[in-house]
């Protein structure tokens, strides 16, 4: 995602508008492959201040993700502000302490990495298919969705709660 300053050079200090699509293919996040399955929008203004840009908007994302307890895809909308300031790229070593800020050199920003570090900080630490999902049997691998495998109700029937347990569930038996 790349956001030309061509505009901002010509007037500093003034807000200057952009609005950005991108498409992204998959990434890494907490050991799982997740992928944006819409282009990534990203809209704000950025602004000049010397050699600073300052760069402000909203990032919109939607996230596909395996569910966190039955592994089918999931689906997530994200959405984060973004505000970050980008130093031209002067050629010096960056002293230790800018050592993460983000550079641009000539009149293009990469912001990438800016945006997604914003979208994949607002995601939920897990992240499910629907909120009540019941997971996988951790015996047989069942998709408890879909319906109960037999290891559970072996283990209800040598659980001593298991006449509550059954009486409780009634409703639910085929
Ligand atoms: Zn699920
Ligand atoms: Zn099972």
């Amino acid at each position: 995602m790349k956001l030309d300053i061509t505009r901002g050079i010509q007037k500093k200090g003034v807000d200057v508008p952009f609005d950005l699509v991108d498409s992204w293919g998959e990434d890494r996040w907490n050991g799982d492959t997740i992928a944006y399955v819409r282009p990534v929008a990203f809209s704000g203004t950025y602004m000049l201040a010397d050699d600073t840009v300052l760069v402000r908007g909203t990032a919109r994302a939607r996230i596909q993700s395996p569910c966190a307890r039955c592994l089918k895809p999931a689906f997530t909308d994200v959405e984060a502000e973004v505000d970050e300031a980008f130093r031209r790229d002067n050629g010096e070593e960056p002293q230790a302490a800018d050592d993460d800020q983000y550079t641009y050199s000539g009149h293009v920003l990469e912001l990438d990495e800016a945006v997604r570090t914003a979208l994949l900080l607002e995601l939920p630490s897990r992240i499910l298919c629907k909120e009540d999902c019941r997971g996988l049997c951790d015996q047989c691998g069942a998709d408890l969705n879909i319906n109960e495998c037999s290891c559970q109700k072996d283990l209800t029937h040598r659980n001593p709660f298991s006449a509550l347990a059954s009486l409780l569930n009634e409703d639910e038996e085929v």
